[in-house]
């Protein structure tokens, strides 16, 4: 059952899918991964590069929606060590998906989104994402849709509140001055469009390419397989679109808790000053970017021992 509860005292909605209690919690290893092809999988036989399809342990289901974004048929893959044709295929997916759903009468926003890593929470390891419909507006979206209107855009002078990671023509990879988790990134184009169906395909290959970058960065400074939070926030035509990544290690298997400060008031808790992320950023981003990701070596996998660290 999935049923859809009101906090009166927030005014924020949570979505109660108990049957996602039944879904596997570990991951059940290649030969019997359901998203690695085969007759029983949900893949199935049929040759692909990218598969997109309902979830079926889903959150939001009529109204809203929940879908899953294979990344790749091969189970070792990883969004940001694809071949960049396959990068920019995976942005078309999540392109053609969010504008289907965003269609939707029972869809009001849409989050393409992937948790990368079992300590982010992902129950299967085969490279793969989320795409969620929600029948509201979460309040951080809503949000964004006042500070990216018209002219007074925030996200259109994103100076005045990042530091560069990364420039291009079309996009700009930044680290906000105040970080809510350790090496945050935001990628932001450079033009004021708020969905990724605005986008031409130069700034979706550039984009894609940009986001692969960012991956293998994150992996040669942690020197693994780096646990993050990616999420494409798309405000629509009021705003002005932006992709996040999050990840969860303040250093080399340092794991960076939501605590009680996070959790109860909402107010994030940083210990890593914005000018050190985006130097140490900006020279893993420029390693990366003089090799492709296919002619890249180092395709780590994930760390063996994380250290639980505790900042209490
Ligand atoms: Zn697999
Ligand atoms: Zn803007």
């Amino acid at each position: 059952m999935i049923s859809l509860v009101a906090d009166v005292l927030t005014d924020e909605w949570v979505s109660l899918a108990d049957a996602r209690q039944e879904r596997p919690l570990t991951s059940p290893g290649e030969s019997a991964c359901p998203f690695c092809p085969g007759p029983r999988s949900e893949v199935g036989l049929t040759p692909f590069h990218v598969a997109v399809f309902p979830n079926r342990y889903p959150v939001f289901d009529h109204p809203g929606a929940a879908e899953v974004v294979v990344y790749s048929p091969r189970h070792q893959d990883d969004y940001g060590h694809l071949s960049p044709a396959h990068g920019r295929l995976v942005w078309q997916v999540w392109r053609d998906r969010s504008a289907a759903l965003a269609e939707r009468t029972d869809v009001e926003s849409v989050l393409v989104f992937e948790n990368r890593g079992r300590r982010m929470g992902a129950t299967i390891d085969h490279p793969h994402g989320q795409i969620y419909g929600y029948p509201y507006v979460p309040p951080r979206l809503a949000h964004e849709r006042q500070v990216g209107h018209g002219s007074a855009c925030r996200l259109c002078r994103v100076d005045a509140w990042t530091l560069p990671a990364a420039e291009a023509p079309h996009w700009r990879l930044v680290v906000p001055r105040a970080m809510r988790m350790p090496y945050q990134l935001a990628l932001v184009p450079r033009r004021h469009v708020g969905t990724l169906a605005a986008l031409s395909q130069e700034e979706v290959a550039e984009g894609a390419h940009l986001l692969q970058r960012a991956y293998r960065a994150y992996d040669r400074l942690m020197g693994y397989r780096a646990a993050l939070a990616m999420g494409v926030h798309q405000p629509g035509r009021a705003g002005h679109l932006r992709l996040e990544c999050l990840p969860i290690e303040r250093g080399q298997l340092r794991q960076k808790y939501l605590a009680s400060s996070e959790l109860i008031m909402g107010a994030f808790v940083t210990d890593i000053p914005a000018e050190r992320a985006a130097e140490r950023l900006q020279a893993a981003l420029a390693a990366e970017s003089l090799m492709s990701p296919a002619s890249s070596a180092h395709h780590p996998g994930d760390p063996k021992e994380p250290r639980h660290d505790h900042s209490c």
